[in-house]
């Protein structure tokens, strides 16, 4: 008996310890600032990040830290998964994440291919079951990978105006997984209002697929009409790399977003990281 509880004991210490030791690893990353080199990647790679206001940035760093030491990069194809890409991948997804607790518990690996690349997708019709292979920039798994193209996840940092970024998008559908379903509804923030997050996204999807069917000009991606989930990553999109337009097209989607998020760069301007 006294052995038994003798190894009960050690193995409950062994594992508090470990528990200790991975918050004590993961608080030290985000205390700790990006290298001067590290800077120069995000600064020149990921513009966007220059507009961030200054006591954010910090935040940043730390977060881009943890990140890369959580998560694998692959390269397929061939590809050489190079510290630029690393870290442009890296500051990019933290960025959703910078002023909230929300992180990206399930992601332990990203897929990098250089460029386009097929995907099978599966479609359902009662009881058949097709697949087809599809050409994408980027791919999110649920509780698994991310896969992206480096020519788009490169092109979508370097130009920070034109709504599309399919970084921020595919970690758009990771931090709706967070939920447990990929639904376009994300885990909201605390004090944030389910019944207005829905009334937003519901009349904004109804009007954004109206106004899509009827061939009108959108300022979020028309691709969002696919679904609840893909209006959500576009929106996200558009909320960071046009913000001024979704503020004024889209207010309550702003709004939500902006809540969500916990940032408003509508205000933001470009200064130097
Ligand atoms: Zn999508």
């Amino acid at each position: 008996m006294l052995l038994f509880l003798t190894v009960v004991a050690l193995i409950a210490g062994a594992a508090a310890f470990h528990f200790w030791s991975k918050r004590q690893s993961r608080l030290t990353l985000l205390a700790t600032s990006l290298s001067q080199h590290q800077r120069d990647i995000v600064s020149a790679q990921v513009p966007i990040i220059r507009k961030l206001p200054k006591d954010l940035r910090g935040a940043l760093e730390g977060k881009i830290n943890l990140f890369l030491d959580q998560v694998d990069f692959v390269g397929c194809d061939g590809l050489d998964v190079t510290e630029d890409m690393q870290v442009s991948i890296a500051a990019q997804a933290c960025l959703l994440v910078v002023n909230t607790d929300q992180w990206y518990d399930n992601l332990t690996t990203i897929l990098v291919y250089p460029g386009a690349f097929k995907s099978k997708q599966r479609r359902h019709s009662g009881y058949v079951v097709t697949e087809q292979e599809i050409i994408r920039s980027g791919e999110s798994w649920n509780r698994g990978p991310v896969i992206l193209s480096w020519t788009h996840s490169q092109r979508g940092a370097l130009n920070d105006h034109d709504g599309r970024n399919v970084v921020f998008h595919e970690f758009a559908h990771q931090l709706d997984d967070l939920s447990g379903a990929t639904n376009g509804v994300p885990v909201l923030s605390n004090g944030q209002s389910f019944g207005e997050w829905e009334t937003a996204f519901l009349n904004g999807y109804k009007a954004h697929v109206h106004a899509v069917e009827n061939g009108k000009p959108t300022v979020i991606d028309p691709y969002g009409a696919e679904g609840h989930e893909e209006f959500f990553a576009v929106s996200v999109e558009v909320f960071f790399e046009r913000p001024k337009e979704l503020k004024s097209s889209d207010p309550a989607i702003y709004e939500q977003l902006s809540k969500l998020f916990h940032l408003d760069p509508a205000l933001w301007h470009r200064g130097q990281f």
